[in-house]
């Protein structure tokens, strides 16, 4: 058998394993443990939005492949929602592409709009995905690592932009942030854009967390910003915001060239996905202001819950912008390395969490920083602020 003499997985996957949120969900499972690792909420979304999508598979909407870029209501749906929210305005038809989850529209951007050898200057930590799709098109991703100063991570514009080179070809963003739930500013957006013009970048922001911000904060999508709206893929996704991470309905809303490159790969990833799904969240992206605002209300509450939990149990406490994660890191419990802290946890306490450093090219600046999701039942995070209280 001369075919297994090299290795099956391609070098450029090589480096990727199977992800740590695989192993840490079964650590969870296998112990009886809270899962605060991966983020996904235990409730599920509004009932009004369950019953659309009911209402859709039994009246025949989307049991049959939809169309390639959408169904025209979620496409028109989410034109609205940029207009009515931040001002931007696309064409449902030419700029805008529903796809398989936020996964799948970074997958088919980076896939269109990346040749090998090119450059991709990315905001580590970064979610895991990035890296794996960047080098799935054969690209080099080049990261600027946020740092936290004054109790939050923020981002050295200096460093941003000694970064850029000639061979770089797009920036990728991601704000709100996962993991450390930093909310770019104004000004930050600001500079990043207008180093974009400079040097001729494209832009591929990250918004899954667009509502998810707390205290008053303002997201900012940097599309809104001069010069930005034609060299922007704009991402996000039905699964943070409506709490139904299953149903893996995203999109992008892009000019139409860029849109049109992006359905090119798209097409070829999944073609279509989420046929009745995608009428179900053509409604929620409708829902009256108070669902959005209730959902900020519980999470921000959440947010201090487990936050002033983790401050008791010892942790420093980076409490998030935005997002519903929380990092922390371990050095005043005496630790120093997260991936044993979060191996040894379900163990001595019975709570699960995901060690930072997975989502670091520098592993070492990521090593103290483990992440717990709050997007959980108020009853589950005050017993698990319980079981960590016992750490000290
Ligand atoms: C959850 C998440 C995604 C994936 O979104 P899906 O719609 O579930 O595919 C993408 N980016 C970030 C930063 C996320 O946290």
């Amino acid at each position: 058998m001369t075919v297994m003499t090299r290795p099956l997985l391609n070098r450029r996957l090589a480096e990727f394993g199977t992800t740590i949120f695989a192993e840490m969900s079964a650590l969870a499972v296998r112990t009886g443990s809270i899962n605060l690792g991966q983020g996904f909420p235990d409730t599920d979304g509004p009932e009004e939005v369950r019953e659309a999508a009911v209402r859709a598979l039994r009246d025949g909407r989307g049991n049959q492949y939809p169309p390639g870029p959408g169904v025209p209501e979620l496409r028109l749906a989410v034109a609205e929602h940029q207009l009515k929210r931040y001002g931007l305005s696309f064409d449902p038809d030419t700029e805008v592409l529903v796809t398989a989850g936020a996964t799948e529209a970074i997958a088919a951007t980076l896939l269109a709009l990346l040749e090998p050898g090119d450059e991709v200057v990315a905001l580590e930590p970064y979610y895991d995905s990035y890296a794996a799709c960047i080098a799935m098109a054969g690209a080099t991703r080049v990261p600027v690592t946020l740092r936290p100063h004054d109790g939050a991570y923020r981002l050295d514009l200096d460093e941003l932009r000694a970064a850029v080179t000639d061979r770089t070809r797009l920036l990728l963003l991601n704000t709100p942030h996962n993991p450390t739930g930093t909310v770019l500013t104004r000004e930050e957006l600001t500079a990043i854009a207008e180093l974009a013009v400079e040097r001729d970048l494209l832009v591929v922001t990250d918004e899954v967390y667009e509502h998810l911000v707390f205290d008053g904060a303002a997201h900012v999508p940097i599309a809104t910003l001069p010069g930005m709206r034609e060299r922007t893929v704009t991402i996000s996704s039905a699964g943070k915001t409506f709490s139904f991470t299953g149903w893996k309905v995203g999109w992008i809303t892009a000019p139409p060239e860029l849109t049109s490159a992006v359905r090119s790969a798209k097409q070829f990833l999944t073609y279509v996905s989420s046929g009745p799904f995608q009428y179900a969240i053509a409604e929620a992206l409708r829902l009256p202001e108070t669902y959005f605002d209730g959902l900020r209300a519980d999470l921000g509450a959440k947010r201090d819950l487990l936050s002033d939990g983790l401050e008791q149990a010892g942790f420093t406490v980076y409490r998030p912008a935005g997002t519903y994660f929380v990092t922390t890191d371990i050095r005043p419990l005496g630790e120093t390395d997260g991936f044993a802290f979060c191996r040894a946890l379900p163990e001595r306490c019975g709570v699960v969490a995901i060690p930072n450093a997975v989502f670091y090219d520098h592993r070492e600046e990521g090593a103290p920083f483990v992440r717990f999701a709050f997007c959980k039942r108020a009853d589950v995070l005050e017993e698990a602020v319980g079981r960590l209280r016992g750490l000290r």
